[in-house]
């Protein structure tokens, strides 16, 4: 199986109380893909400017992403600047500039058409819904969104929130989602809406999957140096649908492994800027770290 991400390419410029780095590769959908590609093979679709140039892509090279589906058009690269304070847990978002997005109409080849698990990772929900309409036979969806998209566009967001398995998105857009404080409450309503799953994410405080069978409580792996957070979630997501299509998993026990894979990879990304963390990272470190997660919950 091969897993399909659709989101965002774009030029960071963050800076964190450890460092700054300024139009470093980012965007939800590189992130993912990078982490996905740890677990099988990634088909990124998405869309770049014509100031995209080889230096910008090269830190994508070292993994098995096919890049056929990143398409360039005229016009300039999404942008995104933001900071952090000490709570690395909340990116303060300085700049959005969606450039060639606002226009994006993705098609998908016959191939891409044909993905079993797809990750629609943060982006406009109007192009998350256009590529959700052309996907023949999916078993897993899973989607992300962030406040900008719950505050710009959230009709279409609903639209697609009802289409898809999983959502998983952050405790404060759970909250502003559905207007309700209590993120057990705010889960139940969100599931009303469709999705089967929702994961909650809760920054260095880990994550809450709930489901009809309940709820799974991951933690986060206590980190001492935290460098720059942006991307942990997308992270997390590209790792638990990479894990979901390489075993084909559809049980409780699959999905728990899942976002404790996630949990492993997004504790990785933090380490250091853009994917420089991810383009070092060997498969044994992430075996490992799945094995402490274990070890850091395990009572008898
Ligand atoms: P996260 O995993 O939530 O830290 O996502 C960080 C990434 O999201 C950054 O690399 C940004 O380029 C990207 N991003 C920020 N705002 C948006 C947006 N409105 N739509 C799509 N991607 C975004």
């Amino acid at each position: 199986m091969s897993v399909l991400v659709i989101g965002s390419v774009a030029l960071d410029s963050v800076k964190t109380p450890f460092g700054e780095v300024e139009e470093a590769l980012g965007g939800s959908a590189t992130y993912a893909s990078a982490s996905a590609s740890f677990f099988d093979t990634v088909n990124l679709v998405a869309v770049v400017g014509e100031d995209f140039g080889e230096k910008n892509i090269q830190p994508l090279s070292g993994f098995e992403i096919d890049l056929s589906g990143l398409v360039r058009s005229p016009g300039k690269t999404f942008r995104w600047k933001g900071y952090y304070t000490y709570n690395l847990n909340e990116a303060i978002t300085t700049e959005t500039c969606l450039n060639v997005f606002a226009d994006f109409n993705p098609i998908l080849s016959d191939e891409h058409k044909k993905a079993s698990h797809v990750f629609l990772a943060n982006i406009d929900p109007e192009l998350q819904l256009k590529v959700l309409e052309q996907i023949e036979k999916p078993e897993i969806i899973l989607l992300d969104t962030m406040n900008f998209w719950i505050e710009n566009k959230k009709d279409a967001l609903i639209e697609t929130i009802k289409k898809v398995n999983i959502l998983v998105l952050n405790d404060a857009e759970a909250r502003e989602l559905v207007g309700e404080a209590n993120l057990i409450k705010a889960a139940g309503k969100i599931r009303e809406m469709g999705p089967d799953r929702v994961i909650i994410k809760k920054g260095e405080h880990g994550a809450l999957m709930f489901s009809k069978s309940g709820i799974f409580s991951a933690p986060a792996y206590p980190l001492e140096n935290i460098f720059d957070p942006t991307g942990a979630g997308d992270t997390f997501a590209g790792g638990l649908i990479g894990y979901l299509s390489d075993v084909h998993g559809k049980s409780e026990e699959d999905f728990r492994r899942g976002v404790i894979f996630g949990s492993a990879m997004a504790s990785f990304v933090v380490e250091k800027f853009s994917l420089d963390r991810l383009k070092i990272l060997t498969w044994e470190e992430v075996r490992d770290r799945y094995c402490q997660f274990k070890a850091l919950t395990h009572f008898e």
